[in-house]
């Protein structure tokens, strides 16, 4: 796709943990360059990933709205590469601004922008988003409303896809629900 990402997402696996403030910072707007845009920074301990930084913020001047998830521990650079599919089920993602998102069978590539968003989300939710995205673009264009179908298809489970994550600064992570829920079971 090559588009960037907009819209926090930031609700889905948000502990029931009071967030604690980091920080409250007024830095410069990616939308209209003016230094307004208001940021403040939340830690949360998220069950199956630890610490994560929630940013969220808006620009006084054109609106623009910020949003932010990454892992409060980051440094080396990170790749994921899951096959989702029937058996393996969902997995659960932490897609920081930094990281580009690619399901190659889908041609589908999200990559990060000086405005990209972070959120957390599954890799259903990224084919949701690609769909929703398609859904208002294709209109009479063969190739995107076939593309569309081909996304809908891994919606419903009938085909498998590979959801790659790749973050130079590490600030992103994978993990399969089923492990999730199985660790949950033994602790
Ligand atoms: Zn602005």
């Amino acid at each position: 796709m090559g588009s960037e990402e907009r819209g926090p997402e930031l609700t889905p696996a948000v502990g029931r943990e009071v967030p604690r403030t980091l920080f409250t910072e007024t830095i410069r707007c990616p939308e209209c360059g003016s230094n307004s845009l208001n940021v403040t920074a939340y830690l949360v301990n998220v069950k199956f990933f630890g610490e994560i930084v929630l940013e969220s913020g808006e620009c006084s001047s054109c609106g623009f709205r910020h949003g932010d998830v990454y892992l409060a521990d980051y440094g080396e650079p990170v790749r994921f590469e899951v096959k989702v599919t029937k058996e393996s089920g969902d997995y659960l993602l932490v897609k920081s601004s930094s990281a580009t998102v690619i399901v190659p069978e889908l041609g589908i590539e999200i990559t990060p922008g000086p405005a990209a968003q972070g959120y957390i989300t599954t890799a259903r939710g990224v084919l949701e988003r690609v769909a929703e995205v398609l859904s208002g673009i294709c209109r009479e264009d063969v190739r995107c409303a076939k593309k569309l179908e081909d996304v809908d298809k891994a919606l419903r489970g009938e085909i498998g896809f590979t959801l790659i994550v790749e973050d130079p600064l590490g600030r992103s992570a994978v993990v399969r629900v089923q492990d999730c829920a199985d660790l949950d079971r033994s602790t």
